[in-house]
């Protein structure tokens, strides 16, 4: 990048908060997903109007721009592919405002998707959305990758509770919609253009969401089974009569013995299924709800249940699931986690499916699912560098998305398109649709210098 508009961001930002050199370039060249590519700077704004007069400049000399979280997102969607500019959000991190009377709180976009449940725990209201990245997830991040979670399943993911938000533009325009009502029709509904968009429309700068009260009580269960299809057939079950529990978590043999090998929480290594099972409500819902969940179980084979009895036993079970990604990183150099996302009702076909494709192709596979949802993540064990391997990773990934799409899936539930899906995108958006898309990320980013490369 040359060096007069170096001098024309550095006066922005000052010297703290710009870093060109090469050991901090490249701790902002990856993410959780396989590519890397070396910025050539990287700014840590900490306003709105800061990140206005940054994006000024990048527009009028076209330097890609990148905005980034926690930069875990498993699709490459914070990877500067392009070079230019990562802009790090993580010093806009404060907890502007919560307010429980009216049911919302503000934040800026670097704060810590786990932080802001810890605030709202001291309120008796929470924030459903709840990644397996919670811990360092960032708000910003969640929004632009419109993030999912165990909770989701009852709750709905990160689009669902956005009621405002500050945007600025490529153009360096600062935009403000919504606002801080539960209810609010005025206007086109914005939100949805930006939640999910990844970084490639514009950068969020504040985000209003909606809290709600903590439910009154919650049990929580693991059931275990010596036949994978079994627990899979639970899951049809238990959402095809009706019961909506607050999380409803699938793990196979190969990830069990991975948490297990990794940290040793207990878990049954003989078993080929466990479901993770919460329910929350009033105490008589919870307990009605329980007891027919424990009843689709039974029915379908389930060898074992066993109960939480105390909150650490459920952290326990909780951590179990928040470790499969890491676990099964730990066995070879890289892990491929996909997402294909299909009706409740087709999760037994599709586990069958993806246990049959990935044997095919001779290859070490961990199977979880946000399952009550659908939402399937086959963890791909893998080594980049084993070309063969790849291969048939690359194969069994498009089987796998085939698969999906026959039971009228889609590609990703929650974790975004990145750089990883793109080219598998005409499998689920038809040409018109698509042509519709660049129409609109041409109309507010004319120069293309928003995260280039990415989402469509
Ligand atoms: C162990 C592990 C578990 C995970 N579990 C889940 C899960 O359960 N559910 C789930 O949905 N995802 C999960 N993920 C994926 C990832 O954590 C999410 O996609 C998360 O939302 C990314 O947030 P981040 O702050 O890391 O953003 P980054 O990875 O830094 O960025 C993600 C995208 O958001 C854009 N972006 C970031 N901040 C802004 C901003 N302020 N304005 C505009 N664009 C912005 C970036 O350009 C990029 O396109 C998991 C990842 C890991 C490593």
């Amino acid at each position: 990048m040359d060096g007069k508009i170096k001098k024309e961001l550095l006066a922005i930002v000052g010297d703290g908060r710009f870093r060109d050199q090469q050991e901090d370039l490249l701790s902002y060249s990856y993410d959780a997903f396989t590519v890397e590519s070396v910025p050539d700077l990287v700014l840590l704004p900490v306003s709105a109007t800061e990140i206005s007069e940054i994006l000024k400049i990048a527009s009028k000399y076209r330097i890609p721009v990148t905005p980034r979280g926690a930069g875990s997102s498993i699709c490459g969607a914070p990877v500067p592919v392009k070079g230019g500019i990562v802009l790090s959000m993580t010093m806009m991190n404060r907890i502007l405002e919560t307010n429980t009377p009216d049911r919302y709180c503000i934040v800026q976009p670097g704060v810590i998707n786990g932080d802001l449940q810890t605030e709202l725990a001291k309120t008796g209201f929470f924030y459903p959305p709840d990644p397996g990245s919670m811990g360092f997830s960032t708000i910003g991040g969640n929004v632009a990758q419109n993030a999912g979670g165990p909770r989701c399943l009852k709750y709905g993911v990160t689009s669902d509770y956005v009621l405002g938000m500050e945007v600025v533009l490529a153009s360096g325009d600062i935009i403000r919609f919504g606002s801080r009502n539960v209810k609010d029709v005025t206007g086109y509904r914005l939100f949805g253009l930006f939640c999910g968009s990844e970084g490639t429309l514009g950068v969020v700068t504040e985000i209003t969401l909606k809290v709600i009260p903590q439910p009154a009580a919650y049990r929580t269960v693991l059931a275990v089974f010596n036949d994978l299809d079994d627990s899979a057939a639970t899951v049809a079950d238990i959402i095809g009569s009706g019961i909506l529990p607050a999380a409803l978590e699938l793990l196979d043999k190969v990830l069990i013995n991975a948490v297990e090998d990794a940290n040793n929480i207990g878990l049954p290594r003989a078993a080929e299924g466990l479901l993770l099972i919460e329910v929350d409500g009033s105490e008589e819902q919870v307990e009605k709800e329980l007891a027919l969940i424990i009843e689709k179980t039974e029915n379908n084979n389930a060898v074992d249940i066993q109960e939480a009895r105390t909150p650490e036993e459920r952290d326990k079970l909780w951590q179990a699931r928040r470790s499969l990604y890491p676990s099964m990183a730990r066995i070879k150099p890289n892990c491929i986690v996909e997402d294909a996302t299909v009706p409740a009702s087709k999760v037994p076909a599709m586990i069958r499916g993806i246990r049959s494709i990935v044997n095919k192709h001779e290859l070490l596979v961990g199977i979880s699912a946000h399952a009550g949802d659908g939402n399937m993540h086959p963890l791909i064990s893998c080594d980049m560098r084993d070309l063969d391997e790849m291969e048939r990773v690359e194969k069994a990934i498009e089987e796998i998305f085939t698969l999906a799409m026959s039971y009228n899936g889609t590609l990703s539930g929650e974790h975004g398109i990145g750089i990883a899906k793109r080219k598998y995108l005409p499998m689920s958006i038809d040409e018109p649709t698509l042509k519709f898309m660049h129409t609109l990320k041409h109309a507010v980013d004319p120069y293309g210098i928003l995260n280039p490369g990415k989402a469509i």
